[in-house]
């Protein structure tokens, strides 16, 4: 079955753009039909922002789109971008009652086909709310930003988002590659949000441009911290710094960039004809190598310390990253980059399993030739925020330390965080379900700071 599917992959040219996935009207609404709408919906207990599944499906089925989009819009901002990338497989769709039996309900799919209906046809209408509550900054537009503006500016709060990149969207728009999810995507479901009244101010660092002083200066009630995990953690093995030892995070920016036209495609470090190694196995090392593939790489191998049942990547990511011709290589743990001026390979230890089940190395040594070597083992949070505003407690690793009450306050009254940001790097929908819970701390925060300034208190 592989096999057959791999020459599918052979026949055809790997482009960025998206891999179409979506379901046909009529095979939606089929889908849909085969929900059970059961009584205790075991589906949206999987979701991490609990949205309403039984109930969009329904409506789905009936041919209502506007009320499938409606409900979806009770819990999220951004159906089309969950709709394509959250880690179905491990939440909704497992929890289904149906994949017990046989296939679950393709919730993802669903979701994404109704949240592209309702863009393409118009069918939903963004109310926005005219009472004012309360002034937000919010700073970095990723799924947190984005959803604790959403979510504020429904409750009638004023919302401004500061964002350093020149398109709002975080690791949506500079992270996961285009063939994935779609930047003009990414930015449909941005418009929605400015259209409930959120303004977005781009090219603007915050912690170098301005500081969270000045904007509390300039009459913000509160502010929310959602800058994500900018800096990529370091492996510091010999022949670490060669030229062509580059960072995925990066790598997979300077390609968005190169292929949106916004820097010279010379930039981009993979050449045609490249002998690739990546170092990893979690999302960011999948889309790296498949990336890397697209560009022309003669070659693309992903060397991991571990054992395949330990890679954090999703089953189906990793399933058609090896039909595309991506090879894995499980329990190789890099010792150097080879090479003097320029790399030339990457050493690794073998591993095996140790008689305590944990991994361990053998001694013996094995070289991957390489011209270019893509490292992709986790990131951390830049301090640029932190080290210019005072009284913000941060982890020894720099993610922002906060509170149970209000929700996501950090330890500086009025300044909140969530997202990667706090939580370290996990999942769009996780860095939503954080910022859901400190949209509602926020505005209880600035309700009760109001009332209080109003009695004199
Ligand atoms: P981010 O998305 O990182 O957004 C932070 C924003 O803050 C950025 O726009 C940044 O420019 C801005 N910012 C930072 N500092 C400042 C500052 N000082 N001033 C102003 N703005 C600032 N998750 C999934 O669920 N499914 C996937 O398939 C998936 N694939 C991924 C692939 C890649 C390559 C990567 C890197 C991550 C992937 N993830 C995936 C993880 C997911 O994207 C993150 O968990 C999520 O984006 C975190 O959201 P966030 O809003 O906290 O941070």
């Amino acid at each position: 079955m592989l096999i057959d599917k791999k020459k599918d992959f052979d026949d055809k040219d790997l482009g960025f753009d998206e891999i179409d996935e979506g379901f046909t009207f009529k095979e939606a609404v089929r889908e849909a039909k085969r929900c059970l709408n059961c009584p205790k919906p075991f589906c949206r207990a999987g979701c991490p922002i609990e949205n309403e599944i039984p109930s969009f499906i329904q409506a789905l089925a009936g041919g209502n789109i506007g009320e499938a989009s409606a409900v979806i819009a009770r819990r999220s901002n951004l159906p089309a971008v969950c709709g394509r990338v959250c880690p179905h497989e491990k939440q909704c769709e497992a929890a289904c009652i149906l994949s017990k039996k046989e296939c679950g309900i393709k919730i993802g799919k669903l979701e994404r086909f109704i949240a592209d209906v309702d863009a393409e046809l118009e069918i939903s209408s963004v109310k926005k709310q005219s009472h004012i509550k309360g002034k937000v900054a919010v700073i970095g537009s990723g799924p947190a930003g984005l959803t604790v503006a959403g979510d504020l500016a429904k409750l009638g709060f004023v919302v401004t988002v500061f964002e350093s990149q020149s398109e709002p969207g975080g690791v949506l728009m500079y992270g996961i590659p285009e063939f994935r999810l779609s930047k003009e995507v990414v930015r449909r479901e941005i418009k929605s949000i400015e259209r409930l009244g959120v303004v977005f101010q781009t090219d603007t660092l915050v912690g170098q441009g301005i500081t969270i002083d000045e904007m509390f200066a300039q009459g913000y009630d509160a502010v929310f911290i959602g800058t994500g995990t900018a800096l990529p953690k370091a492996l510091k093995i010999p022949g670490y710094d060669l030229p062509g030892v580059i960072q995925a995070t990066y790598f997979l920016q300077i390609v968005m960039l190169a292929n949106s036209g916004k820097v010279d495609p010379i930039e981009v470090p993979v050449h045609a004809g490249d002998q690739v190694v990546v170092i990893g196995a979690g999302n960011v090392a999948i889309d790296a190598a498949r990336t890397a593939l697209r560009l022309g790489a003669a070659n693309v191998s992903v060397v991991y310390r571990r054992t395949q049942q330990e890679m954090t990547a999703l089953k189906s990511e990793f399933e058609i990253a090896e039909q595309e011709g991506v090879e894995f290589k499980w329990l190789r743990s890099p010792v150097q980059c080879m090479g003097t001026n320029k790399l030339t390979g990457l050493e690794c230890e073998v591993q095996e399993i140790g008689e305590n089940g944990k991994v361990i190395g053998t001694g013996e040594r094995e070289v991957f030739l390489a011209d270019k070597v893509i490292l992709a083992i986790g990131q951390r949070p830049a301090s640029r925020i932190v080290s210019t505003t005072t009284g913000i407690n941060v982890s020894p690793e720099g993610f922002v330390i906060t509170k149970e009450r209000p929700y996501g306050m950090t330890t500086r009254h009025g300044i909140f965080a969530g997202g990667d940001v706090v939580h370290e790097p996990a999942t769009v929908v996780l860095a939503m379900k954080e910022a859901k819970k400190v949209a509602i701390g926020i505005a209880q925060y600035v309700e009760a700071k109001k009332l209080m300034d109003e009695c004199g208190l």
